[in-house]
């Protein structure tokens, strides 16, 4: 069973390593890096220059791969959701997508703790992990990300080993 991270654009290949990384330490699942030529312009809108984070997940869901259990995306471009004028992510059941474009800092270590924060918390969501009022939980959405922990609260650590233990595949 794997998680699988995929980019789309420019990503840095250490930034996509790096994420694979914080994913395999953060959930305990094998994680597979995978390029695909970028497909899907009807999930752009060239006039706002922002991917529209609900079409690129309905594309996501389109992908299999051997072993998947989840998919993440990673974007360097701008994205917007909905219900908001930008996202910092967005996910359903087995599919998130994480934009980088609003988390890069010419500090490249805090640049890479706020996209793994993010990524665990997207991830976090696919497993069916709610917003969490804890401060000291990735789940938080009301702290700042970089105030934020990239770790899981007991509560939802106990709620994601439940999701866990419960894959089949
Ligand atoms: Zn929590």
């Amino acid at each position: 069973m794997y998680i699988y991270v995929v980019s789309f654009e420019s990503i840095e290949k250490r930034l996509l390593f790096a994420v694979a990384k914080n994913i395999k330490e953060t959930f305990g699942l094998e994680v597979r890096v995978s390029w695909v030529a970028s497909p899907f312009k009807y999930a752009y809108d060239p006039q706002r220059k922002q991917y529209i984070a609900e079409k690129v997940v309905e594309y996501l869901s389109t992908l299999n791969y051997p072993g998947l259990v989840k998919i993440m995306a990673l974007l360097s471009s701008d994205m917007y959701a909905q219900d908001a004028p930008f996202v910092f992510g967005f996910a359903s059941k087995r599919e998130a997508v994480v934009s980088t474009f609003r988390l890069s800092n010419p500090d490249e270590r805090l640049f890479f703790e706020r996209v793994f924060k993010e990524v665990n918390q997207k991830i976090g969501h696919t497993f069916g992990l709610k917003d969490c009022s804890n401060e000291e939980c990735v789940m938080n959405v009301s702290l700042s990300i970089d105030a934020k922990s990239k770790h899981f609260c007991h509560q939802c650590k106990k709620e994601l080993e439940t999701a866990l233990s419960q894959l089949t595949f």
